[in-house]
């Protein structure tokens, strides 16, 4: 069994970043990236269709900023591709019914990601691994994945990474700051429905634990990529439970 951290670690990650995103929050996360310099992954949308992540008008200078993150340590993440959530299956992480992938043919599959992944290029960005919008995909996406050379993605409820089906799961699963004892915990935010409490809070958190925040690239030099133990695949289902349990009572949007 791959032994857990000890203390924890902590990743964080941003979800739904693209040029509507609310220029308010997101500059106020940022200014926080910064100040306790953490190297966050930043799940950007390479073509956002969604009208729910339309917070502003389009800012132009969105991907000058994502770049000049990336150059300052940040790892870069395709979250889907327009981020519309068509499907109605049930994905590997059964957190929500829609699905941008889930539920589609592999050529789709692969064609929405090296869609997205030509666009991040194309902008000067460097994606290293795949954020599903909902937490939803399904094998075929897996498959995808590896297909499109893009073999990690940020999802699942273990405490240390694992391979499953050629791909590299990296998990999260927390959306606030929680303190852990032991394990590698990613911390997921919403600049869009992060306000000044929420931000304070996290402020708070870094303050008390920044320099066990790691990254991206840390992660994968750190832990061997293999399967989970069967003691870690039974913490990883009852956590999953636990959560879905919590998101049916109170709707997450990812
Ligand atoms: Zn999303």
């Amino acid at each position: 069994m791959q032994p857990l951290p000890r203390p924890a670690q902590y990743l964080l990650r941003v979800d739904d970043l693209c040029p509507t995103v609310s220029p308010k929050h997101w500059s106020a996360v940022r200014e926080l990236i910064r100040q306790f310099g953490i190297r966050a992954i930043l799940a950007v949308v390479p073509d956002n269709q969604d009208y729910a992540l339309c917070m502003s008008p389009p800012d132009e200078g969105f991907w000058e900023d994502i770049c000049a993150m990336q150059r300052e340590g940040g790892t870069i993440a395709l979250h889907g591709y327009q981020h519309l959530c068509t499907s109605r299956t049930k994905s590997l992480v059964p957190l929500h019914r829609r699905s941008e992938f889930a539920g589609h043919p592999l050529a789709e599959q692969c064609s929405r990601i090296r869609s997205g992944l030509a666009l991040l290029r194309g902008r000067g960005l460097n994606p290293r691994l795949f954020v599903a919008p909902n937490h939803s995909f399904d094998r075929i996406t897996l498959r995808a994945l590896r297909e499109e050379g893009l073999p990690h993605l940020s999802d699942g409820f273990a405490r240390v990474p694992f391979l499953r089906d050629g791909v590299t799961w990296i998990p999260q699963q927390l959306w606030g700051p929680v303190s852990r004892s032991e394990g590698l915990w990613t911390i997921c935010i919403h600049p869009n429905s992060t306000g000044p409490q929420r931000l304070n809070e996290l402020k708070v958190f870094l303050k008390k634990h920044r320099d066990q925040f790691t990254s991206f690239d840390e992660v994968i030099g750190r832990f061997a990529s293999v399967p989970l133990s069967l003691s870690e695949r039974l913490h990883e289902r009852l956590a999953l439970w636990q959560v879905a349990f919590r998101f049916r009572r109170h709707r997450h949007r990812s």
